[in-house]
């Protein structure tokens, strides 16, 4: 089951688009200095519901372009569900995740072909987040192919 900590309407997360981000709970990774400690427990959080979601989409959709969520590919069955609906809105979808791209082709290969965006790659302290030129991590159009840290870098 899919749950959540919180949820916002954010503007840096995806370059030019406005996106209601989930922040879900249940984080497997365990990343050394994780700033979200809480996220790991899965009893933290609401339930994400088709329902709930269907309602914020429709209480948003004049506003927002697109969907992230900060994890939750361990639901993904659920995931899958709520990538669905966002598009029949014709919404972006993108997931934040640990991973790298490698496994979640190997782990999660429909939820790859289903999303429009993936940040991934664990948080490692000393290389930084995407602002960051010695970063790990990587945000990619899944479209276009185009890497998008480059609108990180300031
Ligand atoms: S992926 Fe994010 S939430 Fe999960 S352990 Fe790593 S830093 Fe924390």
């Amino acid at each position: 089951m899919l749950k959540y900590d919180s949820y916002d309407i954010v503007l840096q997360e995806i370059p030019n688009e406005i996106s209601l981000c989930f922040t879900i709970t249940g984080c497997q990774l365990a990343c050394d200095g994780c700033h979200s400690e809480h996220l790991w427990n899965l009893k933290n959080g609401k339930r994400l519901s088709p329902d709930m979601f269907e309602k914020l989409l429709l209480k948003y959709c004049e506003t927002i372009t697109c969907v992230i969520f900060m994890g939750g590919e361990w639901c993904s069955a659920d995931l899958l569900i709520l990538l669905a609906l966002a598009k029949k809105r014709f919404l972006k979808v993108a997931l934040y995740t640990g991973l790298n791209e490698k496994q979640m082709q190997r782990k999660y290969p429909d939820l790859l072909a289903n999303l429009d965006f993936i940040k991934t790659g664990k948080w490692i302290s000393g290389l930084g987040g995407l602002g960051s030129s010695k970063t790990n991590q990587v945000l990619r159009n899944l479209k276009s192919g185009e890497i998008l840290n480059k609108y990180f870098h300031h």
